[in-house]
């Protein structure tokens, strides 16, 4: 149905074809996604694995990683077993560092992505910046191998769904284009209750929730427009949340007019993570100076120290 949109998708138009030659070669296969998994991360993993059990009911396909908790709702990791030599997929991980897993368990493995592929880690690699999401790109890969959805269901369908709308933040960043529009309607053709899952994505604790009060309270924002929130392990603890409950907060400083970039740096165990966001302004050269990387307008970056967080306060005042 969409592959009038296969031009624009070189890598998904020279590899799909190979991708599923690949899989029909392994009797397992195991799909891995990034460390920190967001909608996106899982939604393509666990949509891409239904998929491939309707096509493959007798292959082994197993979804791998830590489990999120605030993701749960969407969908559980398996457990691993021992197995010889499986085809890996890794979906939505730019480096090969962010892996939630070890890839050299793999006979052969192969990169779904939608970040800039700086690294082709895998032996194949399916990568298209263009496309919103990796969900958006697992669903333009079923639709070349089928016809019409053949091999989408209620529940990948689903999944594929919350992913889109988790990495385009509801159809609102720029990364929306009129062909996620037309996936998202494809998907909501099948029977889900999305609205219940957009509820659920956003829920939060009255801890979260006041936490916001800090948030907004206590950010810094440079004369050019550059915001941004340190959050100590001290202030986790005072609201009771986990770095990742703190962190899905980073967009609430996006409606501020006078803010071009903010970030929100977060005090964890060995390092301070940055989520780093933009509304015009190219960020992830910057963060990718500072070994991070990501999307052009949303990005982030590891750092080690306050000081080294001036540095970036200081680099990204110099884009604005
Ligand atoms: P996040 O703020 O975690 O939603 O990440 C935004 C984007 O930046 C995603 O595409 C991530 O894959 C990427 N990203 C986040 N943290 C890092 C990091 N430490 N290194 C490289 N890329 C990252």
């Amino acid at each position: 149905m969409f592959t009038e949109y296969m031009n624009h998708y070189p890598s998904l138009r020279d590899n799909y074809k190979k991708l599923l030659n690949m899989i029909n070669d392994y009797d397992e296969v195991i799909i891995l996604r990034h460390v920190r998994p967001d909608p996106d991360a899982i939604g393509s993993q666990l949509g891409l694995k239904e998929i491939l059990k309707s096509i493959f009911p007798n292959k082994k396909v197993t979804a791998l990683g830590e489990s999120e908790t605030s993701l749960e709702f969407l969908g559980q990791m398996d457990t691993a077993t021992s197995v010889e030599k499986p085809l890996l997929i890794v979906v939505d991980t730019a480096g090969a560092g962010r892996i939630d897993g070890d890839i050299s368990l793999g006979d052969k493995i192969v990169k779904i992505d939608h970040h800039p592929n700086h690294e082709p880690y895998g032996d194949l690699n399916i990568v298209e910046t263009g496309v919103s999401s990796t969900s958006e790109l697992i669903y333009l890969l079923a639709d070349a191998w089928g016809f019409d959805n053949d091999y989408i269901n209620d529940v990948s369908a689903r999944l594929l769904y919350s992913g889109i709308v988790g990495d385009t933040g509801r159809f609102l960043f720029n990364n929306t284009s009129t062909l996620t529009l037309k996936v998202a309607s494809e998907l909501r053709k099948f029977d889900f209750d999305a609205a219940k899952d957009m509820m659920d994505m956003n829920r939060q604790s009255i801890e979260q929730f006041r936490f916001k009060g800090y948030l907004i309270n206590n950010f810094k924002m440079t004369d050019k427009g550059v915001l941004y929130v340190w959050v100590p392990a001290s202030v986790l603890s005072e609201y009771g949340l986990t770095s990742n409950e703190a962190s899905m907060h980073v967009n609430i400083y996006r409606e501020i007019d006078e803010a071009g970039i903010w970030f929100m740096a977060v005090e964890e165990e060995t390092d301070i993570r940055v989520r780093l966001r933009s509304k015009e302004t190219v960020i992830n050269d910057v963060a990718e100076s500072f070994g991070g990387g990501g999307h052009p307008l949303a990005s982030g970056v590891s750092i080690a120290s306050q000081d080294e967080l001036q540095l970036l306060v200081e680099a990204l005042d110099r884009k604005l």
